[in-house]
């Protein structure tokens, strides 16, 4: 993958089983955000390709493809006039073409699953940033996503409101969703992941069960990643 000429990644293959969540580590700089980027085509790829259950991603409509991936960032990226509960139904009708009231109805039930049905009328810089954070998540979700992408979604946060967010995330892994998971947070990685993915200088270096790559590092590089993060 590249912006511009300059090669970014290379040669990352991996692969995502089903009902598993996969954390990403790594440097800043080191290419997490551009892969998961490249996963739901926010950046399209120069060369390589993305398989969803054996189809290639860059077959689908962008559009659709968001809808199949859901993604969540570091900034929320919610609409700021919209209220929580128009931000979860927005893209329900005007991507899926679910009625007006249905993608509502559905946008309720979202949001009271990640315990915002008090504020469902209540604008983004209304709700406090862990608020904010469950807003874009529930909408991610209401799409029925078959992968859902996390890109730091935490980092933003103060740090009282981390833990909420960051058991949301664990919640929907028990439950069987599909996540690639790009995080600072050791902890979550060590418990949560079924793989851990470590990226240095756009390649990934070591990918393994938590426990190998965090307890047994095997490259230089990673054990000086963990030295300085841990
Ligand atoms: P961080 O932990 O700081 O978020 P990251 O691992 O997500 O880092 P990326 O954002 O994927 O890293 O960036 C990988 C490389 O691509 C970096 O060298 C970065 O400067 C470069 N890069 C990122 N976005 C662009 C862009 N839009 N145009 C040009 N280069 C970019
Ligand atoms: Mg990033």
């Amino acid at each position: 993958m590249a912006y511009g000429d300059v090669d970014v990644l290379r040669n990352v293959s991996l692969t995502v089983a089903p009902g598993t969540t996969t954390c990403i580590i790594g440097p800043s700089g080191s290419g997490k955000s551009t892969l998961l980027r490249g996963v739901n085509r926010l950046h399209e790829p120069k060369s390589g390709d993305v398989l969803l259950a054996g189809e290639s991603a860059l077959q689908v409509k962008p559009d659709i493809l968001r809808a199949r991936i859901g993604m969540v960032f570091q900034h929320f990226n919610l609409f700021p006039d919209h209220t929580a509960l128009d931000n979860v139904a927005l893209a329900l009708w005007s991507v899926k073409g679910t009625s007006k009231a249905e993608a509502r109805e559905r946008a309720r039930r979202r949001l009271a699953e990640v315990g915002l049905a008090e504020r469902a009328d209540h604008r983004p810089r209304d709700l406090s940033g862990g608020q904010q954070q469950r807003v874009a998540i529930a909408r991610a979700l209401a799409m029925e996503p078959e992968v859902m992408l996390f890109d730091e979604a935490t980092s933003a946060l103060d740090p009282e409101l981390v833990k909420g967010v960051l058991n949301l995330m664990a919640g929907l892994g028990r439950r069987g969703m599909t996540m690639l998971v790009v995080t600072h947070e050791m902890n979550f990685a060590r418990k949560v992941a079924d793989q851990v993915v470590f990226m240095d200088e756009g390649e990934v270096v070591e990918m393994g069960p938590p426990t190998e790559l965090f307890d047994n590092p095997r490259s230089e590089r990673l054990q000086r990643f963990l030295s300085e993060v841990l």
